[in-house]
């Protein structure tokens, strides 16, 4: 794969849609990476290019076709409403870089505000 200089130039260069990404090999485990938590339902692993002490991202492994927070509608089998205090990028000006929805948890320093 084509290695981004930044995760804007990724998030620009990203095609959001439906299709498979990088993520489903993660949960198949095609692609090895540092799992810290797994059940039934999600998918905790180390982020490859982590912005903190502490960068963690969680994944719903359901697939049904959630790629966004901005396409979350009720019936979508995870509550993301319990996530509010926790970075979830959404859409090219969001740097959003892969379309299966995720959530950032990132710790072990002090961040500023705003963001980006
Ligand atoms: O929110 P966004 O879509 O930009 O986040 C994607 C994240 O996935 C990035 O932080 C990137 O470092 C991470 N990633 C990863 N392993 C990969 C590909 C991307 O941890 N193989």
């Amino acid at each position: 794969s084509v290695v981004m200089a930044s995760e804007k130039e990724a998030a620009l260069a990203a095609i959001p849609s439906d299709s498979p990404t990088i993520f489903d090999k993660i949960i198949s485990r095609e692609i090895p990476h540092h799992v810290v938590y797994e059940d039934d339902n999600v998918l905790a692993f180390r982020d490859i290019r982590p912005q903190g002490p502490i960068h963690i991202l969680v994944i719903p492994k359901v697939k049904d076709g959630l790629t966004g927070l901005s396409k979350a509608e009720e019936n979508h089998s995870t509550s993301w409403a319990a996530f509010s205090t926790i970075v979830i990028n959404d859409g090219p000006q969001g740097c959003q870089a892969v379309y299966h929805i995720h959530v950032h948890v990132i710790g072990g320093r002090q961040m500023n505000w705003p963001p980006g």
